[in-house]
């Protein structure tokens, strides 16, 4: 059977807004009242792009590879998952082509720190900053999300076999 050179991937994660926790999304720590939650510093960015990441290549989620049943993934710094994800790819001969990236987050106003957590994707995954799509959106005041009780992020990326 075949394996393409090009594949593609799609990951999704939310974790949940709650005080007394930094917020960081994308790497970058973001003035807020609220932070995320999780076992990991809970960047839901980080989470969903190694996801698709992941997906791509048909690999187990982040879950599998930085459980948090494991304590040496407490408090992780997520750049850290996410390195560790493109090296895995790497190892399997793939490279990230480009990545688009959704983040749903009523508050706070993230457009000010888009270009910060660019730079960091850029970075990480090895590839120019015009081939990072980045966004950020409201969930309108629909939902758990419009409630602010969590924000969440969708990914998708193409890899690429040199
Ligand atoms: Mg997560």
């Amino acid at each position: 059977m075949n394996t393409p050179t090009i594949r593609i991937g799609h990951g999704f994660d939310l974790h949940q807004l709650v005080e007394d926790r930094k917020l960081i999304l994308g790497g970058v720590e973001i003035p807020h009242h609220l932070g995320l939650l999780g076992h990991s510093d809970a960047d839901c960015l980080m989470h969903a792009l190694a996801d698709a990441m992941l997906g791509a290549l048909a690999l187990p989620d982040i879950g599998h590879h930085f459980p948090d049943t494991d304590p040496s993934n407490l408090g992780i710094d997520s750049s850290i998952i996410l390195s560790k994800v493109v090296s895995m790819i790497q190892e399997k001969g793939y490279f990230p082509g480009n990545v688009d990236l959704t983040i749903i987050a009523q508050r706070p106003k993230l457009e000010d720190y888009l270009p910060a957590i660019r730079t960091n994707l850029s970075s990480i995954l090895g590839i120019g900053k015009n081939c990072i799509g980045l966004k950020a959106t409201t969930h309108e005041h629909i939902g758990s999300l419009g409630r602010e009780e969590g924000i969440a992020t969708h990914a998708v990326c193409l890899l690429f076999k040199k």
